[in-house]
């Protein structure tokens, strides 16, 4: 590579974020060139590569969120899009479960606001339909939810990298670049890598994990931190994978962004279980004692982690110990697939997600992406960012278009 090649955007991050972004602006303007900057040797490699893997149908999500109508329009997008690029998927359905009389209020709001996004075939249902779909779990009271779907967001996000380089001659995916700084001339923006620097008229930043630390970087001191929550994943053995058919999830917590443990049948093959939410001492960490002295010191030095821990201490215990307890674990998964035994989980992989945290100690729900003079940052794009990434593409396209006068 030419390091001294000019380009009109770099967009730094190669997840799936930042390749969707960069399709989007492509295929909107293709004169336009686009350096996709990754630090690692290979696309995808943390959030988008380390997921469950779902289709999210947008059950969950506030109506008229960002959320909510990005993965809406990106769901129904990354289907044909998949279609059209013979990338393996399966609309396999889920239930939502609820196993204890006091779910049930939860259960029912889930089912109104899932009403309200429009999701389409929502069904509540009782013990014996969740027996018909699920023969294997215990449950009062369940929604039915037809739409959702599994997928390899990887082989996704593998697919628009090619696109990207296909569609623009001019285009490049950068693996093993990481940024380290940004210098601000007149007309144009060093952006420095370990690699050399290279030259761009504007900055597109979907960096994940490392969000924030990228938006410094270019002088932009966002409003928020990263709270990086590590997720550990069982799988089901050979023998005891017949125990799920599709995906089954529990009834959220709906003081927490997250789902709950839940069992998810991957495209690949396999059943996992998974993932409960850590707090981390390592952004990319992803062993359950991994440690960075500059992590956490990072980490505890931002006031709303300390407001966050007072806020969800409670939870936060519980947490930690299932993440080391497996007999804990196992027990969360029992109250959905009771007959589930310590012989038939073994332990498998972990994802961190990059999650948003307010320095009043509030996780910030939507998603968030701001911009600056030439340069635009992605700061919040939690789940369901894989499904609705496409449309998270076209919204950054939109920015770029009117933002740097495309
Ligand atoms: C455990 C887990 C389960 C999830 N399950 C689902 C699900 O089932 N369905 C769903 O829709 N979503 C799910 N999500 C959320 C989804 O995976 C993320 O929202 C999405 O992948 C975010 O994509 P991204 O491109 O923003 O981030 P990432 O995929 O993390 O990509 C960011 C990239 O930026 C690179 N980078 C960082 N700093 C630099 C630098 N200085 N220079 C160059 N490159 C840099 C990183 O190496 C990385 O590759 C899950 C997430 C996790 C962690």
């Amino acid at each position: 590579m030419n390091e001294s090649f000019g380009f009109d955007i770099a967009v730094v991050g190669g997840g799936i974020v930042g390749l969707a972004s960069a399709y989007k602006i492509t295929l909107a303007h293709p004169d336009i060139s686009i350096a996709v900057l990754e630090k690692e040797d290979r696309v995808a490699a943390h959030q988008t590569g380390r997921n469950s893997g779902v289709i999210h149908s947008g059950l969950y999500y506030q109506p008229g969120s960002n959320k909510a109508k990005t993965c809406a329009e990106g769901r129904k997008e990354l289907l044909t899009f998949a279609k059209r690029h013979r990338i393996p998927y399966d609309i396999c359905g889920k239930v939502v479960v609820a196993t204890h009389e006091r779910e049930r209020a939860n259960l029912e709001k889930i089912l109104q606001n899932g009403l309200e996004n429009e999701i389409e075939g929502l069904e509540e249902i009782g013990p014996d339909r969740i027996k018909e779909i699920e023969p294997a779990c215990e449950g009062i009271a369940a929604i039915w939810v037809p739409s959702t779907g599994i997928i390899d967001f990887a082989k996704v996000a593998e697919k628009l990298a090619d696109l990207v380089e296909k569609k623009n001659k001019g285009n490049r995916v950068l693996t093993s670049h990481k940024v380290t700084g940004f210098d601000r001339h007149d007309f144009y923006t060093e952006v420095r890598t370990d690699q050399g620097s290279i030259d761009a008229k504007y900055v597109v930043n979907c960096a994940g994990l490392q969000c924030d630390r990228v938006a410094r970087l270019d002088n932009v001191e966002p409003d928020m931190r990263i709270v990086p929550f590590r997720g550990d994943y069982y799988e089901l053995t050979e023998e005891a994978r017949g125990k799920v058919k599709g995906l089954i999830y529990p009834v959220p917590d709906p003081a927490l962004p997250f789902l709950g443990v839940h069992f998810t049948r991957m495209i690949a093959g396999g059943v996992e279980c998974g993932p409960n939410a850590v707090f981390s001492f390592k952004r990319e960490g992803y062993g359950k004692t991994d440690f960075s002295l500059s992590d956490t010191l990072d980490a505890l030095s931002y006031p709303g982690l300390w407001r966050m821990f007072l806020k969800y201490w409670k939870s936060g215990l519980g947490e930690y110990a299932r993440a080391f307890s497996r007999k804990l674990f196992l027990r969360q998964l029992q109250r959905l697939v009771p007959s589930l035994a310590d012989s038939d989980i073994k332990p498998c992989r972990a994802g961190v997600r990059a999650q948003a945290l307010e320095r009043n100690g509030k996780l910030i729900d939507d998603f968030r992406i701001e911009r600056q003079a030439n340069s635009i940052h992605v700061l919040n794009a939690p789940s369901p960012a894989a499904t609705a990434s496409l449309a998270i593409g076209d919204y950054v396209n939109k920015m770029a278009t009117k933002y740097f006068k495309l």
